[in-house]
C-alpha cells in the first residue's frame, strides 16, 4: 500500500487520516522534511490557507514540498488546499503565496459571507458510481475554481443553486483538488480516486 502523509501544520489533519486509512493506504502526518521525503505522495488538508502557509515557511517545508511537487509528487488538496496547490489565485490576503502546480485560478472565499457554508450533492468524472449515488458535498468558506488552464481538467460542478456551473473538483495529472471537504462524511470515494492515483504514479 502507498504511504501517503498529510500535512499536519494546521487543519482538519485527523478527519484525511482516518478516510486515507479506510482506503487501505498507509496514512502518516507530515510536519518536517524528513517525514516528507518517506511519503509517496501528500494531502494538503483544509483549514486557512494565509496560516498554512505562514506555517510551511516557518517549518522550513515550503520548498522541500515545492521541490516534492516538482518531481511529481502526486498531491490532493482540499479547499484551503486546493488554493495552496493553484498557480493563480483571486483574493488572497496580501502577500499570500500558493505552491502551486495546478494550471488553475481560484477564488478564496468565493462563495461569499452569506453562503459560508453549504452542502450540495455533486457528480464527479472519475468518482465510481457518483451519477447514480452522487457525492455529499460540504462546503465552508470554501474557494471555487475561476479559471482551468489547459494543462487542467474540471471534475465536478455545483449543479443547483446560486453557485450553479461553479467548477469545484479539478484534476491535472497526479494533483487533484476539492473545494469541499470529503474527509468529514464518510464517503471515501474521493481519498481512494487520490490512492488510485497515487498507485499508478507509482
Ligand atoms: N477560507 C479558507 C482559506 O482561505 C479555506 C476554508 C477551508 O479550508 N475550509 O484558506
Amino acid at each position: 500500500a502507498p504511504t501517503v502523509g498529510v500535512l499536519a501544520l494546521q487543519g482538519d489533519v485527523r478527519e484525511h487520516l482516518a478516510a486515507l486509512d479506510a482506503t487501505g493506504a498507509r496514512a502518516v502526518p507530515v510536519r518536517r522534511a524528513s517525514e516528507l521525503d518517506a511519503v509517496d505522495a501528500l494531502v494538503l488538508p483544509g483549514g486557512e490557507s494565509t496560516t498554512i502557509d505562514k506555517l510551511l515557511r516557518a517549518f522550513e517545508l515550503d520548498g522541500p514540498v515545492r521541490e516534492r511537487l516538482a518531481a511529481g509528487m502526486p498531491a490532493y488538496g482540499s479547499c484551503a488546499g486546493m488554493i495552496l496547490l493553484a498557480d493563480r489565485i483571486v483574493g488572497g490576503i496580501d502577500g499570500q503565496r500558493t505552491l502551486g502546480g495546478l494550471d488553475v485560478t481560484v477564488r478564496r472565499n468565493a462563495f461569499g459571507r452569506q453562503v459560508d457554508s453549504f452542502e450540495t450533492d455533486l457528480r464527479i468524472d472519475g468518482v465510481p458510481d457518483s451519477e447514480r449515488t452522487p457525492v455529499h458535498a460540504v462546503f465552508i468558506r470554501a474557494p471555487w475554481v475561476d479559471e482551468v488552464g489547459p494543462a487542467a481538467t474540471a471534475l465536478a460542478r455545483v449543479e443547483s443553486g446560486p453557485a450553479a456551473g461553479r467548477i469545484v473538483a479539478v484534476r491535472q495529472g497526479s494533483l487533484l483538488a476539492t473545494s469541499f471537504h470529503p474527509e468529514v462524511t464518510g464517503d471515501t470515494r474521493v481519498h481512494r480516486l487520490f490512492v488510485e492515483i497515487v498507485r499508478d504514479a507509482r
